[in-house]
């Protein structure tokens, strides 16, 4: 196979991909086992919200065959209403993902300075290397990010990230913290404030910050279906912007980027509160036993507020490996500069049981 690399642009052959979970079915037929678990890509372990999987069960061969209606109007009303918000703040996205690509790619270009947090998540990076972006890494306090200094760096900065929990560390920062870096990052620099994980944290300081776009037109905040509404397959996802802001973003936005099965699955979604109870009831309970097994087994555990959690194993590489072997996917953080780390997704009570017991069987800890 040719490569075709040396063709790529200059910042694109830079690149370290993107490293997905592990898929269950490619572990089984790699070791010829059944029975793997999955637990790398924080996924909602009670699949989909029942009312999606009703709306899009209701898709029929004439609405398939249509073109979705690429403004999502009924989708961006329904979470407008919800939010209490205007629908014309809303940007829908292929994903959040798409929503912060869309963001780079309207404010940051050749050059221009992007600043985001030493373990921050790591399409940031990725996505404004793509851009061809010099990207400003602020290091951490205690894994999680030091927003003062962060502010500092922005002066003649384009564009910062802040994820709020961060993933993979589950940290997380209070309404304060967060206003007075707001209000101390440069007006002209467009803040992205990721919330990907923000219906899994219980903690009373963690703001709502939907009425704050009036007071920081620089502020895109993005959402997403595919953490607790279970909607990970179908991508869709949203920022939250003044109506400004979502314009430059729209003008960018792929016509048709997120299908009619996405959108009406995501609206069902949005109403489905008991199935966001019980997600978060079942996440706390088991973030509670996953920290806890971890702990007895002697490993450093990063305090989290999602619904993941990373640990300190030392060899993480060759732990991962072992894992991988007894049937369990979790997830290596070489990539984010933690390399004696590991991130696993709150499963089941099952799930989560059988992660702790296979960890303990490779550690020589059963
Ligand atoms: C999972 C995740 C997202 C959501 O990605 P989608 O494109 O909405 O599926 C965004 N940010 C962080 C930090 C995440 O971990």
């Amino acid at each position: 196979m040719t490569s075709m690399l040396p063709q790529a642009l200059p910042q694109i052959r830079a690149l370290e991909p993107y490293q997905p979970g592990k898929p269950i079915d490619e572990l089984e037929r790699e070791l010829g086992i059944h029975g793997a678990i999955k637990l790398a890509s924080n996924e909602n372990p009670l699949g989909a919200s029942p009312r999606a999987c009703a709306a899009l069960a209701g898709l029929d061969a004439l609405t398939l065959a249509r073109y979705p209606d690429g403004a999502a109007t009924r989708l961006r009303a329904g979470l407008a209403a919800r939010l209490g918000l205007a629908p014309s703040m809303i940007t829908l996205g292929n994903g959040s993902s798409e929503v912060l690509e869309l963001a780079v790619r309207a404010f940051a270009g050749a050059g221009d300075a992007v600043v985001c947090a030493e373990y921050a998540f790591s399409l940031y990076p990725l996505l404004a290397q793509a851009a061809g972006a010099q990207l400003r890494t602020v290091p951490a306090r205690d894994f999680g990010h030091d927003l003062p200094a962060m502010a500092a760096a922005c002066a003649d900065a384009r564009l910062v990230f802040v994820a709020n929990p961060n993933n993979p560390t589950g940290t997380w920062v209070d309404g304060e913290t967060l206003e007075a870096f707001l209000k101390a990052v440069p007006p002209q620099v467009v803040v992205v404030l990721d919330e990907a994980y923000r219906e899994y944290v219980q903690q009373p300081g963690y703001v709502d910050t939907g009425s704050w776009i009036a007071r920081f037109p620089n502020l895109i905040i993005t959402r997403t279906f595919s953490k607790i509404y279970g909607l990970a397959g179908l991508r869709i996802g949203y920022g939250l912007s003044t109506p400004a802001m979502a314009e430059v973003l729209n003008r960018i936005r792929p016509p048709f980027n997120t299908s009619e099965a996405a959108q009406r699955a995501a609206l069902a979604a949005l109403d489905d509160a008991a199935f966001v109870r019980a997600s978060q009831d079942l996440n706390a309970t088991g973030l509670r036993v996953v920290t806890e097994g971890l702990e007895r087994l002697g490993l450093p555990v990063l305090p989290s507020v999602g619904n993941f959690v990373s640990f300190e194993v030392g060899p993480a590489a060759e732990v991962f490996q072992q894992l991988l072997r007894a049937g369990v996917i979790v997830r290596p953080l070489a990539n984010y500069g933690m390399p004696r780390h590991l991130r696993v997704t709150i499963g089941t009570p099952e799930e989560n049981a059988r992660f702790l017991e296979a960890l303990a069987g490779v550690l020589g800890r059963a």
